[in-house]
């Protein structure tokens, strides 16, 4: 699997084109609408750029959030194609549907250097089921095909992986950055090698856990997945986020380690509260002593101490998923205090993951990282070394 090897939109010839570019817009939004974190659009800047200046006509297209079925109104692009219009100083229209003839005809009419804008591509029937005479469709708008939409790139949907065959297809600037950066790191990891995991549930990292014991020297677990490892080791973990399915897993993980000598840093201490709400009472307790009736929603300060002198002597750091539950300032700290040894340590490092990496710009730490990704699911797949359908359509240079 080796994605660097794939057509990039450097090996393509675009100039006066009608380009497809497939971003990733899946921005966050505040309850009025406004744009809370405009990474991923800034990221994509590149690649519209170079296609500008080699007089393409542009249609961009992305998704955002999951409608249910159809044009939704709190879920379409237009604040995406009013921010990129100001940001580009350019007209952006957005078509409000793939079929139509308005659509047609806007395309058509499209003249070289100008762009437009498909509104939110999962309005369509097509593109989740990744229905072929959709992806046809799509592919009938342009001349070329560039994705750089890496947080999608581990779906296989019309407008990534599926209309890539009937178009030249290549990858974007953001979509190299990200794969040559992680690359680079993995292949030949600074050590040691340290590698953090939190957030919700082992469930959803159990790959990358899997794949991350062959390559660490240290593994930290911390987050809601913990409290299965607690429950594993017969411990009480009160009303605290725990998957009682999978407590064979754990201890799977726990003997894999201690097998292939990597070190395993669980909790000493953790921040129980009543209720799961950001103003709970609070109180911090030992990892293997949760209280009835209590759960675990951070790391506490003897634990915060612990990774924190593990990840300073580290050569490279891969994270992913916070400490706790880090939109919340009271059960912040252990992500805060993760973030920060991470920034002090100089290591090498790599941020996966949508809730870490907001963490991580929240708490003003982005500018110490290596590379925050712009793809959470997508990130986790490249660090189990799984294939990304939307790459793997792609065809290698010969
Ligand atoms: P990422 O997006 O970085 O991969 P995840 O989505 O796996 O991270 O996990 C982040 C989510 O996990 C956040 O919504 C956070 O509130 C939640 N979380 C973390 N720790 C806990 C915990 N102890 N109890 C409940 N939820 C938690
Ligand atoms: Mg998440």
């Amino acid at each position: 699997m080796n994605y660097l090897n794939k057509l990039t939109i450097k090996d393509i010839d675009v100039e006066n084109k009608r380009v497809f570019l497939r971003c990733d817009f899946n921005v966050p939004f505040d309850g009025q609408g406004n744009i809370t974190d405009t990474r991923r659009i800034d990221e994509s800047l590149k690649s519209i750029r170079y296609l500008l200046e080699r007089n393409a006509k542009v249609i961009l297209c992305s998704h955002l959030g999951r409608p249910k079925s159809g044009y939704e109104d709190k879920l379409s692009l237009k604040p995406v194609a009013k921010y990129l219009s100001k940001v580009l100083n350019k007209d952006i229209k957005l078509l409000k549907d793939v079929s139509s003839e308005d659509t047609k005809q806007a395309i058509e009419t499209l003249k070289s250097g100008e762009l437009c804008m498909l509104e939110n591509i999962r309005f369509e029937d097509g593109e989740r089921s990744n229905e072929p005479e959709f992806a046809k469709k799509l592919a009938s708008l342009a001349d070329v095909c560039i994705n750089d939409a890496f947080g999608a790139c581990h779906r296989a949907h019309a407008s990534t992986a599926g209309m890539a065959k009937y178009l030249p297809s290549g990858y974007g600037f953001l979509i190299e950055k990200e794969i040559s950066t992680m690359y680079k790191i993995l292949s030949n990891p600074k050590r040691p090698f340290v590698s953090i995991l939190g957030g919700a549930k082992i469930s959803d990292k159990i790959g990358v856990i899997s794949s991350l014991l062959d390559k660490v020297d240290i593994l930290i677990i911390g987050g809601g997945m913990s409290y299965t490892f607690a429950n594993a080791l017969g411990y009480s973990v009160g009303t605290s986020l725990c998957e009682s399915d999978k407590l064979d897993l754990a201890k799977d993980i726990m003997a894999k380690a201690k097998e292939k000598g990597v070190k395993l840093f669980l909790p000493l201490d953790v921040k129980v509260a009543r209720e799961y709400d950001p103003n709970s009472e609070a109180k911090v307790v030992d990892f293997d002593k949760i209280p009835e009736g209590w759960m675990g929603l951070d790391i506490g300060p003897k634990t915060a101490k612990l990774f924190s002198e593990a990840i300073s002597g580290a050569g490279t750091v891969v994270w992913n998923g916070p400490m706790g539950v880090s939109e919340w300032e009271n059960f912040s700290s252990g992500t805060l205090s993760v973030a920060k040894a991470i920034a002090e340590s100089g290591s090498i490092s790599i941020i996966g993951g949508g809730d870490s990496a907001a963490a991580v710009y929240k708490l003003g730490f982005a500018d110490k990282m290596t590379h925050i990704s712009t793809g959470g699911g997508a990130s986790l797949r490249f660090l189990e070394g799984k294939p990304l359908p939307a790459l793997e359509a792609i065809k290698d240079k010969n």
